[in-house]
């Protein structure tokens, strides 16, 4: 079956094929992502309520949802509702309306049988159960049993979502959902789960009742933690539709040529001798990794993944080399205007004395200066182009573009990352090569770079010593500042981090520009101030000024935070240190312990500090290491704070849970190889991916 059909199947319709969903309701579901039948189907259940069991009016507790019946026994109006008072053999309750409406007003008749559903309040007005939903006795209205509570929006209530889901249901109830069978389930040792998706989602939307009550509080619990095995069984086809949505977007890439580089290259052995220290082994192994993909005409796509000061950016250029040797160009981009400068400065260093030409491209840049470069990268006067976002434009078109090499990948999105590799010369696309400091641990990496070949440099140059980190409270800052001071006078140089949140925000150039005064008085010491807000040549000019050593303490925001690099400077204090992410303190510690001096990092905190928070400083205290820190990141604040909502939503999964979920990861993998190589499940596999990813083809495409 090929794709026109499968978009016929009930689940990839839009949800206003459903009757009775106008507009209006679609609009409504959209602000809850929702836009097929199979979106909602997967809008899973936050919670459940449990309405099989009548609760005796006595056995009532503050707080609980309970389901009640009696005899109502009074009626009272009041000027704001309706007071009704409902009596069972065991005690009485008052549920309360404040809103009268006319079938209200019906069925609310002394005398007769209702029974009603709500959260129970004890007060001193006595038990009370506020606009609570109910029925007579007898003629069920309302969903009783295990009821699931939806993720909700302002204006659309939970029966009518539960009445849509089951609309949705019935709609593909006939057809089904076409998903992985037990044989290809027992391939990952999963051959217990028969369930196909279909009936798991029925367990999940429509929970049997357990008679044990027992039992029946586990089930909640396995549902709602996703633990349960009908969560289980979605969530490996869910990952399983991603891992192959990687394997078509790199046999997609296959299809396209790569420009071939060469295996030895002149450029690079005169490089490297210019340097005035050796490769690490890691970083000649890189580097031979990425090469060896380079030199056939199938596109590179690796991931550098190194500790902050592994020294990725020799990396990038000795790789660079190979590409430059055999006649292409190289685009180099860098998330911060001071990183893309940075590497410039760095960049022509090395390659101009080699005859080649770098050039530079970046937002800020005046009109006149965009022109020229676009114009020299057109022409390839220019075979390096270092640069911001700015590279992947619209006006930039490079002559022969053979290799792309994305710095702190992490700070891009997919989209942005693709869009790059569109500037190549027809009929050939670019190698790619991204470099992270983000040390994701594998499976992490492994879910959201599943295209991506992964390189390592697990090593770091010699000679370096630890950063040593103090925690100190703000109370003491004053201290702090007769420290710096005396260790800039002695010749050391220091950085002075202001807390903020966003680089360019106006805020934290605000806060900056008070402390940079405020230290500025109090110090006779030369003192410089980057931010965000300023010009792009102010900025490069007090950075100039920094690694000149014509500047002893420079104020900063986190613009600092990548790719900075100063060896001389030793000493770094963070402000409100509490309010980042450990990554990122990681990250901003990592422009110190760059030279031979013993280097230190304060970082200022400010009470009342939380336990986790204290945990969490404590760990950077404890570990300079990347790859532990990531991971105790990633277990106290989750896989978006770490690595950013961007990035993280582009993962876009309904259920699956990086994290919790890891262990089903190489499951997943395993399925989807084991279909893509299989002939005969070619079709399935694309059902899966249009199932799940209906956008997948976007990509795959771009
Ligand atoms: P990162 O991996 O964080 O991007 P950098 O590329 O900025 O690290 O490198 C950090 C520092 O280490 C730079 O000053 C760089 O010149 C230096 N460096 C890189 N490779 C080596 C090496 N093999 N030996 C010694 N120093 C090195
Ligand atoms: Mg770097």
């Amino acid at each position: 079956m090929n794709t026109s059909d499968t978009r016929r199947l009930a689940i990839h319709l839009p949800i206003t094929a459903l009757a009775g969903v106008g507009d209006a309701l679609a609009q409504k579901l959209h602000e809850l992502g929702i836009y097929r039948i199979f979106d909602l189907l997967m809008h899973l259940p936050r919670d459940y309520e449990d309405r099989s069991r009548r609760v005796n009016i006595k056995d009532v507790q503050h707080g609980m949802s309970a389901m009640v019946a009696g005899v109502i026994t009074k009626i009272t109006p009041s000027r704001t509702g309706l007071s009704v008072i409902l009596e069972d053999e065991s005690g009485v309750i008052e549920l309360r309306f404040f809103r009268v409406y006319a079938s209200l007003k019906n069925t609310m008749q002394i005398g007769e049988k209702i029974t009603a559903f709500g959260e129970v309040k004890i007060s001193r007005f006595g038990v009370q159960m506020a606009h609570p939903e109910y029925y007579i006795t007898g003629k069920k209205q309302f969903d009783d049993g295990l009821v699931p509570i939806y993720p909700a929006v302002k204006g659309l209530h939970q029966n009518k979502i539960r009445q849509l889901i089951r609309l949705a249901m019935q709609a593909v109830s006939s057809e089904g959902v076409y998903c992985l069978s037990t044989k290809e389930l027992r391939l990952a040792g999963f051959g217990d789960m028969t369930e196909d998706v279909f009936c798991a989602l029925k367990q999940i939307h429509l929970p049997d009742e357990r008679a044990d009550i027992f039992a029946q509080t586990l089930l909640l619990q396995g549902l709602k933690n996703r633990t349960h095995p009908a969560c289980r069984r979605l969530i490996i086809e869910e990952l399983t539709a991603h891992q192959l949505s990687f394997l078509y977007r790199r046999k997609n890439l296959y299809q396209h040529k790569a420009p071939r580089c060469v295996l030895k290259s002149p450029l690079a052995d005169q490089l490297v001798q210019s340097l005035p220290f050796g490769l690490t082994n890691a970083q000649a192994r890189v580097i031979s990794e990425s090469v060896r993909d380079m030199i056939t005409s199938r596109p590179m796509l690796r991931l550098i993944q190194g500790d902050v000061g592994a020294g990725k950016t020799l990396v990038a250029a000795l790789t660079a080399c190979h590409a430059l040797d055999a006649g292409w160009q190289v685009a180099l981009m860098a998330p911060t205007e001071i990183l893309a400068e940075q590497h410039f400065i760095n960049f022509q260093k090395w390659f101009t004395a080699l005859g080649i030409q770098v050039g530079f491209l970046a937002g800020k840049q005046s009109a006149k200066e965009r022109t020229a470069m676009t114009t020299a990268i057109a022409n390839n006067d220019v075979q390096v182009v270092v640069g911001t976002h700015a590279l992947f434009q619209d006006g930039v078109v490079f002559a022969k573009l053979g290799l792309v090499i994305i710095d702190e990948q992490h700070r891009f999105g997919v989209e942005q990352r693709l869009r790059l590799t569109d500037k190549g010369a027809t009929n050939s696309t670019p190698h790619q090569l991204a470099m992270t400091a983000t040390p994701i641990p594998r499976t992490l990496a492994m879910s959201m770079y599943g295209d991506m070949d992964v390189s390592v440099i697990d090593e770091l140059p010699p000679n370096r010593t630890p950063v040593t980190t103090i925690t100190i409270n703000r109370d003491r800052r004053d201290e702090v500042i007769e420290r710096i001071f005396v260790n800039c006078k002695e010749g050391k140089q220091a950085y002075w981090v202001c807390p903020l949140v966003e680089e360019s925000s106006t805020l934290d150039a605000q806060s900056a520009e008070l402390l940079y005064e405020d230290l500025c008085d109090r110090l006779d010491i030369r003192i410089g101030l980057v931010h965000g807000k300023m010009k792009p040549a102010d900025k490069q000019g007090i950075m100039a000024e920094f690694k000149a050593g014509n500047i002893d303490l420079l104020v900063a925001t986190t613009v600092i935070e990548v790719g900075v690099d100063v060896p001389n400077a030793s000493l770094m204090v963070i402000e409100n240190a509490e309010r980042l992410g450990l990554s990122q303190l990681h990250q901003l510690r990592g422009r110190v312990g760059r030279g031979s001096a013993k280097s230190f990092c304060v970082l200022l905190y400010q009470m009342p500090l939380s336990p986790t928070g204290i945990e969490r400083l404590n760990v950077l205290k404890d570990s300079t290491d990347g790859f532990v820190i990531a991971q105790k990141d990633l277990q106290i604040r989750g896989a978006g704070e770490l690595l950013g909502k961007r990035q993280t939503g582009d993962m876009g999964y309904y259920l699956a849970d990086i994290i919790r979920d890891e262990q089903l990861l190489a499951a997943a993998q395993t399925i989807a190889h084991h279909l893509l190589e299989t002939p005969d499940k070619q079709g399935l596999a694309q059902q899966i991916v249009d199932t799940w990813l209906p956008t997948a083809k976007a990509y795959v495409n771009a």
